[in-house]
């Protein structure tokens, strides 16, 4: 039977869906993560402990289990071993990205310079350390423009500003996230802001396999809430996009030629991009899927998951269709409307009772202190829909968000 290993970190939404998938197939199923598993002294060939930050330690776990016994493929579930899976990859000659690719990928200003040398569309960009000062830099800014950490994701400290004032401010929040001693402890990467050019139009998301060096679009979805800032609070996703099929073509071929400048040849993409008059701009090109459970809108051929698709890709077993289902779909990231603690959520059931409405799950749990954006990286759940149209998934997603009520009570300790 073959051996598929997934790095799965104990922070991700994603497990589930990949331990379900790889389920179905008929594979023997090893997980790492980052944390030691209790029951990992009674199954050592199937869970195992990995620092996933110290890449020669995990390798050098990983390539003398596989002597024991061969490993068949290697799948990080997230962003956050990816960088891990490929040096795994490369290690066991497995066919993967590069870890130089996929290190590229995860620091935002690396990436900026590989997509400008490939003269791929994208923002203008300069690179900030926490040592600059804003106030003298924030003289020098063409605005509007938005403010990044290198190394995080999620939206986390990603912040518009339009005037000197607004400048100086972001960069100081960014700095008080990027000190905090969780994001700190990320080391390399920590003490740098990118500043772009703010980009205006309108966001897609494509989600993508590459076999071989050449990209399938698997979805593109729009996003029909306007991200115009100062905060870029993710919401509603739909598939298909309505975007005029020339516009959807030219974003493909943007999204492939990023994932060319970047030199990623195998495995899910996940991009974002802003469409204007002027064409497609690429945002962001990850080497992993979708994040959140924003997975569970897609279904293709005969019912295969993203992840199966990803499995199946990474296990070299064939799959019969790249092809999504005929019917669209979307999903709402439900945002933190304010700080605080969850206490309740109400209308549940009558949200999941609007027509189109597939699910409604709240990953949040009462008790929890809510952080919303910039600082915050989290969601309080996700809203699901399934109807004919696009327009039709959209207004059931905004139905029933519009039916729940989340109950937050003010902040320990503030006042
Ligand atoms: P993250 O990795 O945290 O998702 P991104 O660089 O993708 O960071 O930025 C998050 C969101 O912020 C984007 O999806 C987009 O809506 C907005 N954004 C980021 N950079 C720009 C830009 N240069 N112009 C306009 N919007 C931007
Ligand atoms: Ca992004």
């Amino acid at each position: 039977m073959r051996r598929l290993l997934l790095l799965i970190p104990t922070t991700t939404y994603r497990t589930e869906d990949f331990l379900e998938a790889a389920r179905r197939l008929d594979v023997e199923i090893v997980v790492a993560s980052e944390r030691p598993n209790v029951l990992e002294a009674d199954f050592p060939d199937n869970l195992l402990t990995l620092d996933f930050a110290n890449l020669v330690k995990s390798v050098s776990t990983v390539v003398e289990l596989a002597r024991r016994k061969r490993i068949d493929a290697v799948v990080p579930v997230d962003d956050l071993t990816t960088v891990v899976g490929a040096a795994i990859a490369s290690a066991l000659s497995l066919p993967a990205n590069t870890v130089a690719a996929v290190s590229t990928t995860r620091n935002k200003h690396r990436m900026r310079e590989a997509l400008s040398q490939a003269g791929v569309r994208a923002p203008s960009y300069t690179l900030l350390t926490l040592a600059d000062d804003p106030a003298a830099t924030a003289r020098n800014i063409a605005y509007p423009c938005v403010l990044k950490p290198t190394i995080l994701a999620a939206s986390r400290g990603v912040v518009r500003a339009d005037t000197e004032a607004e400048f100086v401010a972001a960069f100081r929040r960014i700095a008080a996230i990027l000190t905090t001693p969780e994001v700190a402890a990320l080391g390399e990467g920590t003490n740098e802001i990118l500043v772009e050019g703010f980009i205006p139009g309108q966001e897609v998301a494509l989600e993508g396999l590459l076999v071989k060096g050449a990209l399938h679009v698997l979805a593109l979805f729009d996003k029909p809430d306007p991200l115009d800032g100062p905060f870029f609070e993710e919401t509603i996703y739909i598939t298909p996009s309505r975007l005029a099929p020339p516009v959807q073509a030219a974003i493909a071929a943007s999204g492939a030629r990023a994932a060319r400048a970047l030199g990623l040849r195998e495995g899910p993409v996940h991009a974002e991009l802003r469409v204007n008059d002027q064409g497609p701009w690429l945002i962001e090109l990850a080497a992993r899927s979708i994040g959140g459970l924003c997975s569970r809108t897609l279904r293709f051929g005969t019912g295969l998951s993203l992840e199966e698709i990803i499995l199946r890709h990474a296990l070299g077993i064939e799959i019969a269709s790249l092809e999504r289902e005929r019917q669209a779909a979307g999903v709402m990231m439900i945002p933190i409307p304010r700080g605080g603690v969850l206490e309740e959520v109400r209308g549940q059931a009558a949200a999941k009772a609007v027509s189109g409405i597939e699910e409604v799950t709240i990953t949040a749990h009462l008790g929890q202190d809510l952080i919303p954006l910039p600082e915050g990286s989290r969601y309080l759940g996700f809203i699901f829909a399934r109807a004919e149209s696009p327009e039709r998934a959209e207004a059931a997603l905004r139905e029933a968000h519009r039916r729940l009520e989340f109950v937050i009570a003010p902040a320990r300790g503030s006042g």
